[in-house]
């Protein structure tokens, strides 16, 4: 028509991110991308949330050792954007589940060959035992891994009669690690698109990514240089207390001069009811978020005298009160502050939590003797505990959406609805979910 100018969409938006995990990392970087006026704020003086790193007298360490897997592609494709390489960033190994008397390890071959050779020449199954889990998973492709019903892990695998050793060693440590919720209780569907998603994908999907980088460093430092570089702001130790609504959009206790036209919460789902304690309208959510319940992860740090290594950089523990050991040193063999450095780490509640963490420390350099006999004694260690890592991924959970009842103020994180469970993929995923809805 004419005189009208088509101004196309209405770009520079003025927003304000809240929380500098991956997630609102995540967010900002696509906003400022997009062309937007970015400010991202965070509480602490570290960058990364739940993944980050931690100074303590063993040197950088992280609040906790995380592996990713091979199917993280919108984490892997942010990182590259932001300038990280996967080969520094990773020690990549074909899926190998490794334990005293079993070992299951999916060879470089294309898909669905991977798994099959993987179950076919796993050492520690009967042929029944390789055919039973061979059945399960073929019953779960046929229906495009979707259940009919949700119910727990434990009940699926009864209901497959999947056999004790394929439980002990290959459903639950997949179930327990990627959804950090014991199989009695974790969501069968949740379980079913993570199996979709790796095993049953291309090889490379399955893949175990064991960073050599500390966990800031791996995705939200570089990602707070560039969306800096890009002209947006990354405030650290500057915590939102809370958020009022305008005509025009948003503002922020800590910033009450700037009003923002979108405000993206991407703090952790505990500290979400206090931020949204004033706005009225956000009452069911707080009630829906305040609903969820929580599991723990705890990393015991052992130094062992340099020089010392596992025979491999990752091994698993069944029944211990570890599940995983991680040899740092061959995870990142530049760095003298990592030789010798084991982490071990304890997915979801158990019998651990009951002791303290010394006794702890004790039991598990205890039990890592039994794989690796011959140990030297521990210099030192630290256990962190995380109590509310992640939500508990229980059957037919009601996660909150990206767009909540006020227009413009959307939730990223971790706990936002999706396919996946609390996982870095999950939390960068609801960051570019959130970014793609301004
Ligand atoms: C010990 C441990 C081990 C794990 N292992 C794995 C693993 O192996 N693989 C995997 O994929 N996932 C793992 N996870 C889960 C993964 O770390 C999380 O899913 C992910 O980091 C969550 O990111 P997020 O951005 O959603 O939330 P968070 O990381 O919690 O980020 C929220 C941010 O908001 C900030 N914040 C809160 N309130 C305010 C406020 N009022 N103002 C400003 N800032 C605020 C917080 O300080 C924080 O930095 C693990 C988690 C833990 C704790």
């Amino acid at each position: 028509m004419a005189g009208v100018v088509d101004r196309g969409p209405q770009l520079n938006k003025k927003i304000a991110v809240i929380g500098a995990g991956y997630a609102g990392m995540a967010a900002a970087v696509a906003l400022v991308d997009a062309g937007h006026e970015v400010t991202v704020f965070e509480t602490s003086r570290v960058l990364g949330g739940r993944a980050r790193k931690v100074e303590s007298n063993l040197g950088t360490i992280d609040n906790g050792q995380h592996i990713l897997i091979g199917a993280y592609r919108d984490t892997l494709a942010l990182m590259h954007k932001v300038g990280v390489s996967e080969a520094d960033a990773f020690l990549r190994l074909p899926l190998t589940l490794r334990y005293p008397g079993f070992k299951l390890q999916a060879p470089r071959l294309p898909a669905p060959l991977h798994l099959a050779l993987a179950l076919l020449t796993a050492q520690g199954l009967r042929w029944s035992e390789k055919l039973a889990a061979m059945r399960f998973m073929q019953w779960l492709q046929q229906r495009d891994f979707r259940l009919e019903v949700d119910g727990t892990v434990s009940a699926l695998l009864d209901a497959h009669a999947q056999p004790q050793v394929l439980r002990r060693h290959m459903w639950e440590p997949l179930c327990i690690g990627a959804l950090n919720t014991p199989s009695e209780t974790a969501s069968a569907q949740v379980f079913a698109n993570v199996l979709r998603d790796s095993l049953a994908a291309d090889r490379a999907a399955s893949d175990l990514l064991i960073p050599r980088l500390d966990l800031s460093a791996l995705l939200a430092e570089p990602a707070a240089r560039y969306v800096e570089r890009k002209g947006g702001q990354v405030r650290l130790s500057s915590a939102v207390g809370s958020i009022v609504r305008t005509d025009g959009g948003y503002r922020l206790d800590i910033d009450p001069d700037v009003e923002y036209s979108h405000v993206i919460v991407a703090v952790a789902p505990y500290h979400l009811p206090r931020l949204l304690a004033g706005l009225p309208e956000l009452a069911p959510l707080i009630a829906q978020v305040e609903a969820l319940a929580w599991e723990p992860i705890v990393t015991c740090y052992l130094r062992y005298p340099p020089g010392t290594r596992l025979p491999h950089p990752m091994l698993g523990m069944s029944d211990g009160n570890a599940h995983w050991f991680f040899d740092r040193g061959q995870l990142d063999d530049t760095s003298e502050q990592n030789e010798g450095l084991i982490a071990a780490v304890t997915s979801a509640r158990g019998r651990h939590q009951e002791l303290g963490k010394e006794a702890l420390a004790a039991a598990i350099d205890a039990e890592l003797r039994t794989l690796h006999p011959g140990l030297p004694a521990p210099l030192s260690s630290q256990v962190i505990t995380e109590k509310r890592a992640t939500f508990a991924c229980t059957p037919n959970l009601q996660r909150p959406a990206t767009q909540t009842a006020l227009p413009g103020l959307l939730l990223a994180g971790d706990y936002v609805a999706s396919d996946y469970p609390a996982t870095i993929e999950g939390a960068v995923r609801s960051g570019l979910q959130a970014a793609a809805v301004v």
